[in-house]
């Protein structure tokens, strides 16, 4: 789930843009401070964010590594790597959004 914050967007002009994250900012524009969180709150989110998917990545290299270990063990096991190999979407550039890796 993805948060929105205020932000500022320049025109190549030099005009500068708000763009609302909050409703305090919605309610009143020219307000110092807005109730979106602060930077450091959201680093340590990213940061934590992080933390989680890099520990479930490896859970699953590891499941990963486990399940090819069998399947290399299994007798019929150059088969069943070769229809794995078929089932195996396209990687294309640029798609990490739309498969979520
Ligand atoms: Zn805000």
């Amino acid at each position: 789930m993805s948060q929105t914050f205020c932000t500022w967007w320049e025109d190549e002009h030099g005009g500068r843009y708000l763009v609302p994250g909050c409703m305090a900012r919605v309610d009143n524009p020219d307000i110092d401070e807005c109730s979106c969180p602060s930077v450091e709150t959201q680093l340590t989110k990213a940061q934590g964010r992080i933390a989680e998917l890099e520990r479930e990545l490896r859970g699953l290299r590891s499941w990963h590594d486990c399940i090819v270990r069998a399947v290399h063990d299994h007798s019929d096991g150059k088969r069943i790597m070769k229809t794995a190999a078929g089932l195996r979407p396209t990687m294309q550039p640029n798609t990490a959004e739309t498969t979520g890796v």
